[in-house]
């Protein structure tokens, strides 16, 4: 290729955020976007559980990094999506409280040298190392530019990313019981301990909550909504409905079109000049003709892993038993052996906290389902009752909940109303997102929730596919959440769009 006038068509593999925002990045800078999604609506992750006209967030909750003037508030309003949003910041003296790890719960509040106040408390004696851990922080995100990411990742000092998070704890005395609850904190948000997680990694997608802490109003549905506006209004062509189901390659091993599967089974081929590929690169590998991957590619998908599958539990709470929850609750417990389990995490909703007039609030509870690391898997095979079970609820008509799923509520309900006796007759579940929702809304599998495990092993600065002109995106590349999805689009743009110049 290499000629500027040849490579004008792009078609970008899934609509979830890596997807529209790349879309954004590429029809802004002059070329003719195409997004599908196997989905009827776009990005169906970030769009909201509806129950009777009041919706629950699946698969955005809170993000960290958005203070105004930081990188990714700078980058929001650089895509055009800022003016479209709302930010509510989430209460600032403890957004997340962790409850079950020490004797007292651990409210951890925004600012860095807030934060190293308080988990200098709950774990005396590192107070040295929680400074350098702060200090390394706000260098980290000082420096942070999205849109010049080679840069930044040159300029980054390397120890930063081949050393974990245990290791710069370790070099500095940190405790153990401080290295543990860092560890837990990273095993929420990116699904590694501190041992697997490349320190920067740590910082960009932990640390960044410890700067400040938002949601939107209207939650992931908003920022669904946001992102569409913008893209149509950029000219992307959104092909919702149609599922990717083959990759098309030349002789010489070059991408040149996609295959695509309608819902009512039409076909239809479409030609293009490059691809940005968002799903899992697991599953990118049976959209291939051959199946055969190159090495660089081979080697970017060994040690990925699938994660946990979670379960939500959407709930409507009787304001007084609710009103004293104003934090994102995370509950862990400690087995007989010392570890720490994760019970559950309880998640208010920030945008509308209970007002005197409401006799309820609603919140969303997030429980680990299976593990698909150790090998388990859906206990429904993800056969025909997993995978037509609709979200349950009483305006749902008949109960289609499979056993399996009955099984986690059971276990559920205990938690709770053992965490939270006085929610007992306060509350009522009404609805679920199954890890086989998570399956048909998500680019991983069997609810895997970040598809990937943030290992500093495998961390690969590289967006390059398995083919020329194939090139990757997702959060299964560099980082889950909304952080780590957004560096993996600027990546996979910037390639195409300096091909395109080549
Ligand atoms: C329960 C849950 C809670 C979360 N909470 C937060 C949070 O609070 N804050 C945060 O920052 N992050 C959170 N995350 C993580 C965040 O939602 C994801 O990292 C991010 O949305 C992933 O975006 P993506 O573009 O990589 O993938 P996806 O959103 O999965 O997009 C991929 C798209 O590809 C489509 N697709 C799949 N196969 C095909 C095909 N063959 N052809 C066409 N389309 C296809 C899928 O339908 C999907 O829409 C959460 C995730 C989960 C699951």
């Amino acid at each position: 290729m290499g000629k500027a006038e040849t490579l004008r068509n792009v078609i970008v593999i899934g609509s979830g955020f890596s997807g529209l925002v790349s879309s954004l990045l590429l029809s802004r800078a002059g070329m003719n976007v195409t997004v599908v999604e196997k989905n009827v609506k776009v990005a169906p992750l970030l769009r909201n559980y509806d129950y009777q006209g009041f919706e629950f967030n699946n698969g955005f909750h809170y993000l960290g990094g958005y203070a105004a003037g930081g990188a990714l508030h700078r980058m929001f309003g650089e895509l055009g999506l800022r003016d479209r949003l709302n930010p509510v910041p989430i209460n600032p003296d403890a957004f997340d409280v962790f409850q079950g790890i020490c004797d007292d719960p651990i409210a951890v509040p925004v600012g860095a040298a807030r934060v190293r106040a308080v988990l200098g408390k709950a774990f005396p004696g590192n107070e040295a190392v929680l400074a350098d851990y702060c200090e390394e922080l706000e260098k980290a995100f000082r420096d942070f530019d999205f849109l010049n990411l080679g840069e930044y990742f040159i300029r980054v000092d390397p120890a930063l990313i081949d050393r974990s998070l245990a290791d710069f704890l370790a070099d500095r005395g940190a405790s153990p019981a401080l290295v543990e609850f860092l560890s837990v904190y990273t095993d929420m948000l990116l699904g590694v301990s501190a041992r697997e997680v490349s320190f920067l990694t740590h910082l960009l997608g932990v640390g960044a909550y410890f700067l400040s802490a938002h949601t939107f109003e209207g939650g992931g549905g908003a920022l669904a909504d946001a992102l569409e506006a913008q893209a149509r209004e950029n000219g992307v062509l959104l092909r919702t409905g149609w599922e990717a189901t083959r990759i098309e390659s030349d002789s010489g091993r070059r991408f040149v079109g996609l295959r695509l599967r309608a819902g009512d089974g039409r076909e239809e081929f479409v030609p293009a000049n490059a691809c940005i590929c968002t799903i899992h690169p697991k599953r990118l590998l049976a959209l291939l003709q051959d199946g055969a991957s190159f090495d660089l590619f081979a080697h970017r998908i060994s040690g990925l892993q699938d994660t946990r599958a979670v379960c939500l539990f959407h709930l409507a709470v009787r304001r007084d038993a609710a009103q004293r929850i104003v934090s994102n609750y995370h509950l862990f417990h400690r087995n007989e052996f010392g570890g720490l389990q994760h019970r559950f995490t309880l998640l208010p909703d920030f945008t509308r906290p209970p007002g005197p007039a409401a006799s309820e609030t609603r919140m969303t509870a997030l429980v680990t389902a299976w593990d698909n690391d150790r090998g388990d898997s859906c206990p429904g095979g993800k056969g025909p009752s997993c995978q037509e079970h609709a979200p349950a609820g009483p305006a749902g008509g008949e109960n289609k909940e499979p056993a399996y799923l009955a099984g986690f509520r059971n276990r559920f309900v205990a938690r709770l109303e053992e965490g939270f006796p006085d929610f007992r007759e306060a509350y009522q579940i009404i609805g679920i997102t199954a890890p086989c929702d998570l399956d048909r809304i998500s680019a991983t599998w069997n609810g895997s929730l970040y598809g990937l495990k943030c290992n500093s092993s495998r961390m690969r600065l590289t967006p390059r596919g398995p083919m020329k002109g194939l090139y990757l995106a997702g959060q299964s590349i560099i980082a889950p959440g909304i952080f780590g999805t957004l560096v993996s689009a600027c990546m996979a743009s910037r390639h195409v769009l300096r091909r395109r110049t080549a």
